[in-house]
């Protein structure tokens, strides 16, 4: 399923990837990766020509006793051969499942502080950058003042970090939700509403390692007994993806491109102080997710069409936003590029991630099967494909690829409010107290008026 390619061919440009991504995987796996899959190439061509000189003497005459003598000398080291490659093959797949994507050669290499700045739009960010408590928007949007949250109560029922929203900020998410989504549908995407369930190996097939290590991201659910195969997803991205497994489409079906409104779960193992306050950092979140598989030689051009959809969604929401192509360590498994856009938030006194725009190529597709066929424009020179065609494209034609698949943020809802409240929160005086808030006009339309609080 993974391609070896890099390991055998470039296994020093693999290995200084691992490093550059703070990959979970040893640099030094890639030397055994590279001796096991050499070893393996071996056992396959001894295989073939036992398999060859099988079939010729299994022809030769009874009374040819070399060639009988030499049949069941060959057909014992069939035997022997068989097992051996297959228990590599399945050593082989293990570690190179772990192997992350390749970086795009233009990302930044390092931490989060490496981030380039592609752009910067919306108001002037305030030269101070501090935190103005009486924006902080927990403050803010607390029971004693505009009531949109409840968190003394969902602590009560779930405990900490599990959101509740009340009044406009139910509201609020409600509006941002089918905003976001009436932005991603004039666009082409088709509109879907996907389980929040997924199976854990979909999960990890599409990058997120719900088993990794002490740092447990995922929420598995349980029989009461074991733990199942079932985990609740950390996004629409993964059923997004996952629906098209083992499919093989035409060029002419490409792109292909769906939005969807999913609750995403995640655990965050180890995230603590400021950043772990009200609706920054939750466990349980609505969000609106795009997914686009595409043609490989497109999808370099698509991300930046899909970072242009988030530009509009999020420009027109009067925020200062920032444009980061993100470093090499920010990437995860499963993504070559990816872009995060921001947003000033005063109460926290700084940028604030909103969303996120991911060129995943063919790591997704590889581990999942999902292919395409090229456009004829060369003589057919076979498939590629070892049965998981799902048979709509049975012609002949070039090659069968792999799709490139990409994700991004049309609207993560809480950091959302976060940055609407902080920014349009006008205060009563010195009071702490909210007299209004404003929000901006592109979201009238999906506003649901009945019982709307005067003050927005
Ligand atoms: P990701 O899928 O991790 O790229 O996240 C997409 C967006 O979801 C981020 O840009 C954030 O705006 C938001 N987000 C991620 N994790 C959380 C969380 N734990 N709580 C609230 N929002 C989150």
């Amino acid at each position: 399923v993974v391609d070896l390619a890099p390991v055998l061919d470039r296994p020093d440009h693999v290995k200084q990837n691992l490093r550059q991504r703070k990959s979970p995987l040893a640099a030094d796996e890639i030397d055994s990766l590279r001796d096991m899959q050499l070893e393996a190439i071996q056992l396959r061509k001894d295989l073939q020509a036992a398999r060859e000189r099988r079939n010729a003497v299994s022809s030769a005459p009874r009374d040819d006793t070399n060639a009988r003598r030499e049949a069941s000398e060959v057909k014992k080291r069939i035997k022997e051969l068989e097992p051996r490659l297959n228990a590599l093959t399945k050593e082989i797949q293990a570690v190179a499942l772990q192997l992350p994507n390749l970086s795009h050669p233009d990302v930044p290499i390092g931490d989060e502080s490496q981030a380039r700045l592609v752009r910067s739009t919306g108001p002037e960010v305030p030269s101070s950058a501090e935190a103005e408590n009486a924006r902080d928007h927990l403050a803010l949007s607390s029971p004693s003042n505009l009531a949109w949250t409840d968190f003394p109560s969902s602590s009560l029922t779930t405990g900490s970090s599990w959101p509740l929203l009340l009044n406009e900020g139910a509201l609020l998410e409600m509006a941002l939700t089918n905003y976001a989504m009436s932005v991603a549908l004039a666009h082409g995407f088709t509109p879907t509403l996907t389980p929040d369930v997924v199976r854990s190996d979909i999960s990890e097939r599409c990058g997120f390692r719900p088993r990794d290590g002490e740092a447990q991201q995922t929420y598995f659910l349980s029989d009461g007994e074991s733990t199942s195969a079932l985990c609740l997803a950390g996004t629409a991205e993964i059923p997004l993806v996952a629906m098209s497994a083992g499919q093989t489409f035409r060029a002419d079906q490409l792109p292909v491109k769906h939005v969807a409104l999913g609750r995403a779960f995640r655990a965050e193992a180890g995230a603590r102080g400021a950043d772990s306050r009200g609706l920054y950092r939750v466990h349980q979140f609505s969000k609106v997710e795009m997914v686009i598989l595409c043609a490989e030689e497109q999808s370099n051009q698509v991300l930046e069409d899909l970072r242009a959809v988030q530009e509009e969604i999020l420009g027109a929401l009067g925020l200062s936003l920032r444009v980061l192509d993100m470093p090499t360590e920010e990437l995860g498994a499963s993504a070559h590029r990816k872009y995060d856009i921001e947003a000033w938030m005063p109460g926290r006194g700084k940028w604030g991630e909103l969303s996120s725009a991911s060129n995943c190529t063919d790591y997704q597709s590889r581990r999942l099967g999902i292919r395409y066929r090229p456009a004829a424009s060369a003589p057919s020179d076979g498939d590629a494909g070892t049965g998981a065609d799902s048979g709509s494209t049975r012609t002949h034609g070039p090659k069968l690829a792999y799709v490139h698949t990409l994700n991004g943020t049309a609207a993560a809802i809480p950091r959302l409010i976060v940055a609407l409240l902080e920014n349009g929160a006008v205060l009563e005086g010195d009071s702490g107290r909210v007299a209004r808030v404003r929000l901006p006009a592109c979201l009238k339309p999906f506003w649901l008026g009945v019982g709307t609080d005067s003050r927005i």
